[in-house]
Order: C-alpha cells, then sequence, then structure tokens
C-alpha cells in the first residue's frame, strides 16, 4: 500500500486502548486530527468513550467505540474481530491501557502484582499480537505503547508498575527487530508526570516535591504526550524503530 502524504494518516485504522479518559482520549483525537479512523476502546468509561466518539464525528472525522477489558485474551480477540468489522484491519495500534497499584513490596498483594502485569503488560502483548496479523499482510503498520519514566528510572512503591513499564520497554524493542524489515514500525512513548485522574489522586506533597524535580516546572498534559504518539504514527517517523520517545519535561 503506498504511503499517504508526509502530513496525514489519510483514513487509515487506529485502535487506542483505554481511550475514554486521559491519555488515550487525547491520543484518539490527535491521531483523529491526522485523518485516522479510531477505534475508541474502553473497559468502564462507556459515557466517555460514546462522548469522545461523538465530539470526534462531529469535528468531521470517523470513530467507533468498542468494549473490552483488554487485559483478556478472549476480550481482545472479539475487540479486533469487531474492530476489523466496522473500520477495517487496525493498521496503528495504541497500547494505551494501564492502571496502578503503589505500594511498598513487602505489602505489596499478589493481587496488586497480577493486576498490574496482566493490565499494562499482557495486554501490549496480547493486542500486538491481534494487530501483527493484518498489518503483516498489509505489510505496514505502527504500534506504540504507552510506558512511562518509571520504567527507567523507578520510584519505590512501584515495584510492580516499574516492572511492568521496564517490561514494555524490553518488549517494544525486541518486537521491533523481529518484523522492522516487514514495514511495521514499534516503539513506545515513555512520559513523566502528567495531568489526568492517575496523577490526580497523588498526594498534594508528593505532587509538589515533583513539580520540583522537573525542569519544565509543571506536569504535562495528554495532548503533550498524544503528540509524540501521533508523531511516531505518521509517515514521517517511518525511519524510527525500537525507540523509546521520552515526554516528561526533562525529569529523566
Ligand atoms: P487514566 O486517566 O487513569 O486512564 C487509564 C485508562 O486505561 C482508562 O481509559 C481505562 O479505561 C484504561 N484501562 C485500564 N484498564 C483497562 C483494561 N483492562 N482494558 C481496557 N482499558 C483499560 O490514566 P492515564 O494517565 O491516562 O494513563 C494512560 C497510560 O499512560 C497508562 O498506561 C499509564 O501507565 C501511562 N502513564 C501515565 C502517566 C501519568 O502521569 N498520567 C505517566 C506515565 C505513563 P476505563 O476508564 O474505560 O476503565
Amino acid at each position: 500500500m503506498a504511503e499517504p502524504a508526509a502530513t496525514t494518516l489519510g483514513g487509515r485504522v487506529a485502535l487506542v486502548t483505554g481511550a475514554g479518559r486521559g491519555i488515550g482520549r487525547a491520543c484518539a483525537l490527535a491521531l483523529s486530527a491526522a485523518g485516522a479512523n479510531v477505534i475508541v476502546n474502553y473497559r468502564g468509561s462507556e459515557a466517555e468513550a460514546r462522548t469522545l466518539v461523538q465530539d470526534i464525528t462531529e469535528n468531521g472525522g470517523k470513530a467507533h467505540a468498542l468494549q473490552a477489558d483488554v487485559s483478556q485474551a478472549s476480550e481482545v480477540e472479539r475487540l479486533f474481530n469487531e474492530a476489523a468489522a466496522a473500520l477495517g484491519p487496525v493498521e496503528i495500534l495504541v497500547n494505551n491501557a494501564g492502571i496502578t497499584r503503589d505500594n511498598l513490596l513487602l505489602r505489596m498483594g499478589e493481587d496488586d502484582w497480577d493486576a498490574v502485569l496482566t493490565t499494562n503488560l499482557k495486554s501490549a502483548y496480547l493486542c500486538t499480537k491481534a494487530a501483527l496479523r493484518g498489518m503483516l499482510k498489509a505489510k505496514w503498520g505502527r504500534i506504540i505503547t504507552v510506558a512511562s519514566v518509571a520504567g527507567l528510572n523507578p520510584n519505590p512503591g512501584q515495584a510492580n508498575y516499574a516492572a511492568a513499564k521496564a517490561g514494555i520497554i524490553a518488549f517494544t524493542k525486541s518486537v521491533a527487530r523481529e518484523i522492522a524489515s516487514r514495514n511495521i514500525t514499534v516503539n513506545a512513548v515513555a512520559p513523566g508526570f502528567i495531568e489526568t485522574d492517575m496523577t490526580a489522586a497523588l498526594p498534594e506533597d508528593l505532587k509538589q516535591k515533583a513539580n520540583q524535580q522537573i525542569p519544565i516546572q509543571r506536569f504535562g498534559r495528554p495532548e503533550e504526550v498524544a503528540a509524540a504518539v501521533a508523531f511516531l504514527a505518521s509517515p514521517g517517523a517511518s525511519y524510527i524503530t525500537g525507540q523509546v520517545l521520552v515526554v516528561d519535561g526533562g525529569l529523566a
């Protein structure tokens, strides 16, 4: 398939996991603004996902909301089948869904370990594998996973989250090498502190301490992460693979 013009995603089909809120929502909007048709995956935020689809549609874009828990293999299989039926095979995958369950290791229950590893890391394995089949056939694809600076410079109290995000980075580099010759790129973005529900839950003193450590001296906005994701999806990023693009105001 020919590359679309350098500034646009020209009707490519993008799937963003966890797109009802936060960084995922911003990614869906940025990809739509660049011309992609977007599958808005959500787990529980149905109203938010439907509002997002409506916003995209009213702006002249194309989008479709699909519910699925991307940590479950059977749900991912259903999600990709429904996505293909709604908009066509997925050409751009953004593995964004993620959760935190912070605690010091000695107090970290097995449930919290498993939930964070399956939601953040196993979901990327399941969705990437599901998306790859169509991408290999089309001989074109973009896979972008939302990691975190926690996967590069981990903080205490996040052993589960840091392990999952470091795992995503290694996963990205390994898969990138496997399929580089097939015109499919695999990259990650590693955000620092971004203003979403995830960081809204942090104690005020911790937020202030974090601000002092960020050279740009503020938390990032979801759109600032989405811009990096949209760049990695764009034709301009066609020679970039296996990379981690850090979006953290200079923190790391
Ligand atoms: P958020 O506002 O808490 O949103 C999390 C999103 O993940 C929601 O849309 C949620 O969907 C979705 N999700 C969670 N579990 C899911 C599952 N099993 N299946 C499908 N979707 C699921 O968090 P955020 O800050 O936007 O985080 C997005 C990504 O960025 C995560 O991977 C996170 O680790 C990463 N990140 C965030 C920051 C930050 O400072 N905010 C920094 C570094 C990395 P529902 O609402 O529908 O359940």
